[in-house]
């Protein structure tokens, strides 16, 4: 087995029991495998080894890779399942063009202009595009995403737009060494997509967790949690 399979099916462990410990089905927290930097090999060797989900941060490098993919293991790749592309990383508004259709999920919807744009982009496409609205759940002046208090009234101008679908809500918590100091921005985000949701909005995905704290993620209600160093090693 190569490496990469064997750090995926490692972490594959760990999700399921952090999952049993908290009581949640297991099938409920699903990986995504940041790919972002990893050269195409290496993304093949994880796509065979039965990651379903793969999370870029930039769209032309996924557009790449997604190429890429298709003209290293064509026959190959789709028995295995061709994986789902998920955009993890921050959308300019003049990249939503590129953005919109080309992946399943955008995790980092953070301000009404780049709503009404993607909305735009996918009316044209005649789809509707999913997507996370990205929360600074420590409300930190440097990070990207929109204030907790500000969910809310986010949530009501974007249920018009009618080619953008909002399905959950995404946060990259402040860094740290220690995974413990993650669980309480986790627990406050489960709160506010649950406050959300008894306002009648969707909130079906919770995207957190990364290499650092994946399992307390996966405890705290993470529906994703996107996990890149851990199976592929330190990026360059
Ligand atoms: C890079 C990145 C990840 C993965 O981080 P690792 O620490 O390598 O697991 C997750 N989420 C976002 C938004 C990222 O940019």
């Amino acid at each position: 087995m190569s490496l990469v399979a064997e750090r995926l099916r490692s972490i594959k462990a760990r999700i399921y029991a952090a999952a049993m410990r908290a009581g949640r089905d297991p099938a409920s927290v699903r990986l995504v495998a940041v790919t972002k930097t990893v050269p195409v090999e290496f993304v093949v060797e994880a796509v065979e080894a039965g990651a379903k989900i793969l999370g870029e941060n930039r769209v032309q490098e996924a557009l790449d890779k997604m190429r890429g993919l298709e003209t290293l293991k064509p026959g190959h790749l789709s028995e295995a399942g061709l994986p789902a592309w998920h955009l993890i990383g921050p959308l300019q508004k003049n990249k939503a063009r590129l953005a919109v259709g080309n992946f399943s999920l955008i995790h980092s919807l953070e301000s009404p202009e780049l709503a009404r744009e993607i909305d735009r982009q996918a009316k044209k496409k005649g789809i509707v595009q999913n997507a996370l609205l990205e929360i600074n759940i420590a409300s930190e002046e440097t990070k990207h995403g929109i204030r907790p208090e500000d969910a809310a009234g986010f949530m009501k101008e974007a249920s018009g737009l009618e080619n953008l679908n909002i399905t959950g809500l995404m946060c990259v918590p402040p860094a740290a060494d220690d995974p413990e100091k993650s669980r309480p921005y986790f627990k406050e985000m489960n709160r506010l997509a649950a406050e959300l949701a008894l306002e009648g909005f969707e909130m079906t995905e919770l995207s957190m967790g990364m290499s650092q704290d994946f399992e307390v993620a996966a405890e705290e209600g993470a529906t994703l949690v996107r996990v890149g160093t851990a199976i592929f090693g330190a990026r360059g």
